[in-house]
């Protein structure tokens, strides 16, 4: 019957709208350019002294959020949820779940053959997890520094 079809079409735009708004939130953390995370890391970073790295840097592979290039340290930022972190706030929307799920496994693969390419190159790549920088800054600035040698 016809209604049937439009039935289910409603439905599906319906299902669309629900999977939207239920994870608008969890991706607010994403990496696309200037997302909050890696803003909030770099002022901290800055504050600290720990200056003199690039952002965003597109000739290398993944473009990593912040790079000390003499000291050859590429840093990412991760979302949670589009990185599928095992913290509690990458949680699978209920709706579309196999969507999510085949979409966020492709973002880890790509992101350890881009962390294989930096690590040829002869860096050194740090991940950090957007839910680290929820708990101050402290221990991420510590870890950079480290890996800085300064
Ligand atoms: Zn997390």
């Amino acid at each position: 019957m016809a209604d049937t079809g439009k039935l289910y079409g409603l439905n599906r735009l319906r299902e669309t709208l629900t999977v939207a708004e239920s994870t608008r939130r969890s991706m607010q953390g994403n990496r696309s350019t200037g997302t909050k995370p890696e803003v909030t890391l770099r002022s901290a970073l800055w504050a600290e002294g720990l200056r003199g790295y690039r952002k965003n840097v597109r000739k290398l592979p993944g473009t990593p959020d912040i790079v000390f290039g003499p000291s050859r340290l590429a840093v990412f930022v991760h979302g949670c949820f589009w990185h599928g972190h095992d913290c509690g706030r990458a949680r699978m929307p209920s709706t579309n779940a196999l969507f999510w799920q085949t979409k966020i496994e492709r973002n880890r693969a790509r992101h350890e053959e881009r962390r294989a390419e930096l690590e040829r190159l002869g860096f050194t790549v740090l991940t950090i997890w957007e839910c680290e920088l929820r708990h101050g800054m402290g221990d991420v600035v510590d870890r950079i520094r480290g890996a800085l040698g300064r």
